[in-house]
């Protein structure tokens, strides 16, 4: 069927020259980096669920995955799957969550494509999750976990 497609609507929504993701992937803006190559970038969530909450995303700036090439977001999955490994071994959690936010309806803060990878520990069966902080300290140290742990996966 042809005709109007629907627009996600995200009041955060700005171009790649004003995108905390963007200058992230290009090395602008500080962030703990676990993993990176040239068309993905992971780095840690700076107000994280958990410890080790991680966003994975194209380093190609895209507001929602209908942004994306359809091979780059299979991409993007399986690179949070490989991810999702790194993160449970380095944390020590029971579990993990994948999830992935199109539109301020759905709770997309930043208007560029991410995929949440968040582990959980049995403690958070059944609790909402509130957003938590860590010293710069613990930040550096959890994401140097991640990269070993991906560096041996
Ligand atoms: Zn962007």
């Amino acid at each position: 069927m042809k005709g109007e497609r629907r627009e996600i609507f995200n009041s955060a929504s700005v171009g790649a020259d004003k995108c905390t993701f963007c200058k992230i992937a290009k090395g602008e803006f500080p962030s703990y980096i676990v993993f990176e190559d040239e068309t993905y970038i992971a780095f840690l969530d700076i107000n994280p669920f958990s410890r080790g909450h991680t966003l994975v995303c194209p380093k190609a700036h895209g507001e929602t995955v209908w942004d994306m090439k359809e091979a780059e977001i299979g991409g993007l999955f399986l690179l949070a799957a490989r991810v999702s490994r790194a993160v449970v071994e380095a944390t020590g959690a029971d579990g993990f969550r994948l999830l992935q936010n199109n539109g301020e309806a759905a709770n997309q803060v930043v208007a560029h494509v991410h995929v949440h990878v968040i582990p959980v520990m049995m403690s958070h069966k059944g609790k909402p999750m509130d957003r938590i902080k860590f010293e710069g300290k613990e930040m550096e140290a959890t994401s140097a976990a991640i990269r070993k742990a991906l560096a041996r996966a």
